[in-house]
C-alpha cells in the first residue's frame, strides 16, 4: 500500500487536465475518444506499459460499432476484426473434429456491408443497425482505440503510470500517480473517472460495494496459437465452437479468424480445476484431433454477476468493469462499458463546456446502472442455459440416452438467440424514466434481450432508418443535440430556448414520415437517445432546462458545495 507520507516526494510540475481517466483498458480508451471528439482535455493513466495480450472480449455488438462510427474508426475496427468473409457462426459439436450437432448462422462482415436484399431477408437483425455482431479480439481492439484516442490533440496517454491517491475538493481532484521507477507525479483534474477494471481501487476507496452474485460458474481461459485448427477439424468457420466432450466442455472462440483462439473451458459443477493439468491437454480433448498448438496464456477465474452500489458522485465516477462484472456468456460486459463511456462522456463535456448543469452527472448512474443489472442477469441466465447443454455431453456417449440428448440440444439451441446475438441488450438501452428525458406517455414496448424493436419513444435509441443507400438517420445527427424535423419553419421556439442556454443544436429537416418518427419533431441527445418528441413546442424553455440538467438544480447544490471532500490513498 502506498502511503503518501512515507512515499518518495512528487517531482516536476503538476500535470492538469479536465478529466483524468484511471485505466487505459478498452473502456478508458473509449471514454478518451468520446471526450477527445468533444474537445475535452483528458489524461489516461494506465499502470500497464503495453497492452493486454490475452483477448478477453471477442464480440462487439452493433451499438459499439455505431459509437466507433461516431469517432470515425468503424472501418478501422472492422479491418482488425476477423476477415470479412469469415462466418461468425455458433456451432455445437461433440468435439470440434467430431459430429456437428447444430449451427446458428450469422452474417459475415462483407454481408453486413453489402446488405443485399437476400442478406437482409436471411438476417433480419441487420435492419436494426448499419452493423451486426462483430468478432474481434479485445487484444486487437485495444491498440486501435489507443491510436484513435491519440488522434485527438486534447488526449494524453500515460503508460506505465499507476494512480495511487486522490483528494477531492470543491473545485478539482488532486491525484498522485507513480511510474514503475517509483517516480511520483501530481495531476490535477476537474473530474476523475475510474475505468480501472473489476478490482477497481477507485470503487473501493469511494466506499461503493458490489451487489449481486459472487460466483456464477468457474472457468479456465486459455489463449492459444493453432494455425492448423480449421483444417484439422474440417468444418465451416465459426466464431464459437462448443465442445460437449466430457472433461473438456466449453467454447473455442475465434480471435483473428486465422490462427489465434481462446478455449473458454466451462467447468461443470462436479469438476475441479487442477493447477497441474496442462491446458493444452483439455484443448486437444475438445478438438478431438491432434494438431500442433502453442499455449500463450491461461488462467482460472470465476465469472460473477456484480454491480457497484454507486457509479460515483461529485467529481469522481466509475465506468466499465469497475462498475459492473458479468459472465462473458452473451458478450455484454465490454459492450455495456462502452455504453457507460458514451453516456458519461457527453455529460462531462456538457458540464465542462458550461451548457450542462453539474446535476446532469447524477443521471449517469440513474440511466446506466439498470442497464448493467439487466445485462448481468441475462449473462448469468445464458450461463445456466449453457451448463444444461454442456451436461448433455455425457449422455451423447450412451446409445440409450443419445437421441433424447440430441433432441434437447436442438430445442434449446434455437431458444437462446440472446446468448449469441443479444440485440435487445446491445441496442435496447432505454432511459424513459430518466429525469432528463421528456416522456411522451406513449406505451413502452415489452423489453426482450434478443429482439430489438425500433421505436422512437423518448428514452430509447434513435432507430437507424435508411434515408438513402449510404446514410441512416444516425448519419444526419450531429455530435450534440439534433432536432430532426418535418417542419423546419416551426422550430424557432426550440432553437431560441437552446440558444439562450448555449446548448448546441443542429436542426435536420427530414421529409415524410417514412422514418418511424411519428410526430413532426424529434430531439436526439448527443448519445443518440431520443430526448423529446412532439407535434409542437408548448414549453421549449422547459425542454431545454430538462435535457441539460438545470431542472435538477436542487440536487446539484450538494455537488457544488461538496461538503465532505474525499481524500483517498489507493491500495
Ligand atoms: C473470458 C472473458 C471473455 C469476455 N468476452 C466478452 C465479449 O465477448 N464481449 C464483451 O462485451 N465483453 C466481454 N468480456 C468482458 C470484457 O473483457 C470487459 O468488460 C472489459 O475488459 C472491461 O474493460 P475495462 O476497460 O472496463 O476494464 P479492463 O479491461 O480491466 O481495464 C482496466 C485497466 O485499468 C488499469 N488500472 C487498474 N488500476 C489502475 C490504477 N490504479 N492506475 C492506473 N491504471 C490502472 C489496468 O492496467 C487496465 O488496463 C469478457 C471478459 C472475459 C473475462
Amino acid at each position: 500500500m502506498n502511503d503518501r507520507m512515507t512515499a518518495p516526494p512528487i517531482t516536476g510540475a503538476p500535470l492538469s487536465c479536465e478529466v483524468l481517466i484511471v485505466g487505459g483498458g478498452p473502456v478508458g480508451l473509449a471514454l478518451a475518444c468520446e471526450l477527445g471528439s468533444r474537445d475535452v482535455s483528458c489524461i489516461v493513466a494506465d499502470e500497464k506499459a503495453g497492452f493486454h495480450e490475452h483477448p478477453r472480449a471477442t464480440f462487439l455488438g452493433p451499438r459499439a460499432m455505431e459509437y466507433f462510427r461516431a469517432w470515425g474508426i468503424d472501418r478501422l475496427v472492422l479491418e482488425h476484426a476477423v476477415p470479412a468473409d469469415y462466418r461468425p457462426d455458433v456451432a455445437f459439436t461433440e468435439t470440434l473434429a467430431g459430429a456437428e450437432l447444430g449451427r446458428l448462422r450469422f452474417p459475415t462482415i462483407r454481408e453486413m456491408i453489402d446488405r443485399t436484399p437476400e442478406t437482409l431477408r436471411t438476417y433480419p437483425q441487420l435492419s436494426w443497425s448499419r452493423f451486426g455482431k462483430v468478432v474481434i479480439g479485445q487484444s486487437h481492439l485495444e491498440p486501435v482505440l489507443f491510436d484513435a484516442s491519440e488522434q485527438f490533440a486534447c488526449v494524453r496517454n500515460l503508460k506505465g503510470v499507476r494512480v495511487v491517491a486522490f483528494e477531492e475538493s470543491s473545485a478539482a481532484v488532486s491525484v498522485v500517480a507513480e511510474e514503475k521507477s517509483g517516480k511520483r507525479l501530481a495531476i490535477t483534474a476537474r473530474y476523475v473517472v475510474g475505468c480501472d477494471g473489476g478490482r477497481s481501487a477507485i470503487r473501493e476507496r469511494l466506499g461503493a460495494s458490489l451487489e449481486g452474485i459472487g460466483e456464477v460458474g468457474r472457468s479456465v481461459n486459455t489463449y492459444f496459437d493453432c494455425p492448423g485448427l480449421l483444417q484439422a477439424i474440417g468444418k465451416e468457420p465459426a466464431a464459437i465452437y462448443w465442445s460437449l466432450r466430457p472433461n473438456a466442455t466449453g467454447a473455442i472462440l475465434a480471435v483473428d479468424g486465422h490462427r489465434k483462439w481462446v478455449f473458454s473451458r466451462h467447468l461443470l459443477p462436479h469438476e475441479t480445476f487442477s493447477e497441474d493439468q496442462h491446458p493444452s491437454a483439455s484443448i486437444l480433448a475438445a478438438l478431438g484431433v491432434n494438431v500442433p498448438l502453442t499455449v500463450l496464456s491461461s488462467w482460472f477465474w470465476i465469472p460473477r454477476q456484480l454491480v457497484s452500489t454507486s457509479y460515483g458522485s461529485g467529481r469522481i465516477y466509475l465506468a466499465g468493469d469497475s462498475a459492473h462484472l458479468m459472465s462473458p456468456t452473451g458478450g455484454y460486459g465490454l459492450n455495456t462499458g462502452l455504453g457507460d463511456a458514451v453516456n458519461l462522456g457527453w455529460k462531462l463535456a456538457a458540464v465542462l463546456k458550461g451548457w450542462g448543469h453539474p446535476a446532469l452527472l447524477s443521471t449517469y448512474e440513474q440511466e446506466r446502472r439498470p442497464m448493467a443489472v439487466r445485462a448481468s442477469k441475462e449473462a448469468t441466465d445464458n450461463r445456466a442455459f449453457t451448463r444444461e447443454i454442456l451436461k448433455t455431453g455425457a449422455l451423447l456417449l450412451d446409445e440409450s440416452t443419445r437421441a433424447p440428448a440430441l433432441a434437447f440440444i436442438e430445442r434449446t439451441m434455437h431458444r437462446h438467440g440472446k446468448h449469441f446475438d443479444g440485440n435487445g441488450i446491445y441496442l435496447g438501452d432505454r432511459y424513459d424514466h430518466s429525469p432528463i428525458v421528456v416522456d411522451d406517455d406513449s406505451p413502452q414496448i415489452p423489453w426482450d434481450a434478443e429482439v430489438y424493436v425500433p421505436i422512437s419513444k423518448p428514452g430509447n435509441r434513435l432507430p437507424a432508418h435508411w434515408l438513402d443507400p449510404s446514410a441512416t438517420t444516425h448519419d444526419v445527427c450531429g455530435r450534440d443535440f439534433t432536432l430532426i424535423t418535418r417542419n423546419p419553419a416551426a422550430t424557432q421556439p426550440l432553437q431560441q430556448a437552446f440558444a439562450q442556454r448555449g446548448i448546441p443544436l443542429k436542426v435536420t429537416p427530414l421529409e415524410g414520415n417514412a422514418h418511424g418518427m411519428g410526430p413532426a419533431h424529434l430531439l436526439v441527445r448527443p448519445d443518440g437517445i431520443v430526448a423529446w418528441k412532439g407535434r409542437s413546442f408548448q414549453d421549449p424553455a422547459e425542454v431545454a432546462m430538462r435535457v441539460s440538467g438545470f431542472q435538477l438544480s436542487a440536487q446539484a447544490t450538494a455537488h457544488q458545495d461538496s461538503p465532505s471532500p474525499k481524500t483517498k490513498a489507493l491500495s
